[in-house]
């Protein structure tokens, strides 16, 4: 049976107490790996950007954790693995963040189920740059941080593009988030020796662990990682939101400025998201698949921790393992309340991306009619994108989604930091988003 789900709000929704007042009481504080395993997991066949994996078990299979159940569709896609080891149950067509409904593996826990974690079997040194992405390939590894896009891809540069420096991105900016800042402080050699595979396959001269002030435990371990590395160096930026953009991270510690259109890349640098960095550690040293990760859960919940929890893990259950809610669930995001998705059903499973769940209740998500703009000009001034947040979304209720492409609406990052501060309560984010969509789908037309 499905659970119920939190109220679902469009048009002027705002999460209504300041993030700084919320700072200290919904903090994850944690240094060490709290586990949970569920008696069933739903592993959605599409959790990349790129074609769906196509299903290579079927009902009644016995599996391992690790086991390949569902291989890439194309190039740009990814494998997808076994999370626990059980039996599929079912192939079925299942509710994920995006609102809709993508195929999903089911797979029913073995009783006693124990599985220890996966020894390093081999160094990196020891296999050539073809060698390492067929790793990565194979272990369906994806940008962690959000953008899901498949690794071996981004690591299969043209060979006129020169990389000079891979930086490590622990800027894990979205308020309360703590998976990164976690990982960073138990896994740090792990982290660092997937940037140094990064390194060795596009040939950079340095790597670069970018990380927020306000993270000195993180800091502190990466620092003793890279110690023997000279061509590794930890830098530390100002904790802002949305310091993790990739442009904007750039910006903030390289002074490179990338073009609203371009990548990091092109500017000689490639990023990667320090969850990422670790699988890849995985994929090249372990031979593990990305079945596994940490989720931070916080807000409205009684036990608000960083939690490590196979893929597929259903938020209905990771919130139970949490001791369930605290007062009316209002609203929910997967991943930060910046630039999370609201989720309606406690159905949708952990992902490769979901670094966090995010309860707001009752009493905290406040819903808020919008009103006409007055032209105070502060949406504009907080965008790190540098747009016009109030005259895209202007143009876009006009439906002159020319000039929304004029105005660059496909450059915006969706941070969600102008919906945040607008007096208006205007949800600009959003259409802003649905623009840039526009724009896409009538350039394919
Ligand atoms: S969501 Fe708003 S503030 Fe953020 S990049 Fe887009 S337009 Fe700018
Ligand atoms: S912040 Fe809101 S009210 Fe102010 S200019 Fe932007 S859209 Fe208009």
């Amino acid at each position: 049976m499905k659970r119920t789900a939190p109220g679902k709000f469009s048009g002027g929704f705002i999460f209504a107490p300041s993030t700084e007042k919320f700072k200290e009481k919904w903090k994850v504080k944690q240094s060490d790996v709290i586990t949970f395993i569920p008696e069933r997991v739903y592993v959605p066949m599409q959790q990349h950007i790129g074609a769906p994996a196509e299903a290579v078990v079927e009902v009644g299979d016995h599996v391992k954790a690790g086991d390949l159940i569902a291989e890439a569709g194309g190039f740009v896609s990814a494998n997808t693995h076994a999370t626990i080891s059980g039996t599929v149950i079912d192939i079925l067509d299942w509710p994920d963040n995006s609102g809709g409904e993508v195929p999903t593996i089911v797979i029913k826990k073995e009783e006693n189920e124990v599985r220890e974690a996966p020894e390093k079997i081999e160094s990196f040194d020891n296999l050539d740059k073809d060698a390492l992405v067929e790793r990565v390939t194979e272990a369906g590894v994806v940008g962690m941080g959000g953008a899901t896009f498949p690794t071996h891809v981004k690591l299969t540069v043209d060979d006129d593009v020169e990389v000079e420096t891979i930086v490590l991105n622990g800027a894990e900016c979205e308020p309360f988030l703590e998976a990164d800042n976690l990982l960073m402080q138990v896994e740090s050699a792990k982290v660092l020796t997937g940037a140094r595979i990064a390194q060795k396959i596009l040939g950079a001269k340095k790597v670069i662990v970018a990380i927020e002030d306000d993270k000195p435990d993180a800091i502190k371990k990466m620092e003793e990682a890279a110690a023997d590395f000279s061509d590794v160096t930890v830098e530390k930026v100002r904790t802002s939101y949305p310091q993790g953009g990739e442009k904007q991270l750039l910006e903030g510690l390289l002074g490179v400025e990338v073009d609203l259109d371009g990548v990091p890349v092109d500017s000689g640098v490639y990023l990667m998201n320090v969850a990422t960095s670790a699988a890849v550690a995985d994929a090249v040293e372990r031979k593990e698949p990305l079945i596994n990760r940490f989720c931070t859960v916080t807000g409205d919940v009684q036990k608000k921790q960083t939690v490590s929890c196979p893929i597929g893990t259903l938020t209905g259950d990771l919130i139970d393992f949490c001791e369930g809610f605290v007062g009316d669930p209002r609203k929910i995001f997967v991943g930060g309340p910046m630039m999370g998705q609201s989720i309606d059903t406690l159905e949708v499973p952990i992902t490769k991306s979901s670094n966090g769940l995010v309860v707001m209740n009752t009493e905290h998500a406040m819903y808020y009619e919008e009103s006409p703009c007055i032209r105070c000009n502060l949406c504009a001034e907080v965008c790190p994108m540098r747009l016009e947040p109030q005259n895209l979304d202007l143009f876009y209720r006009a439906g002159e989604f020319k000039r929304c492409q004029d105005l660059m609406a496909e450059a915006c990052i969706n941070c969600g930091a102008c919906t945040y501060v607008c007096p208006a309560r205007r949800d600009l984010a959003k259409n802003i988003t649905a623009a840039a969509a526009k724009i896409e789908e009538l350039q394919e037309a």
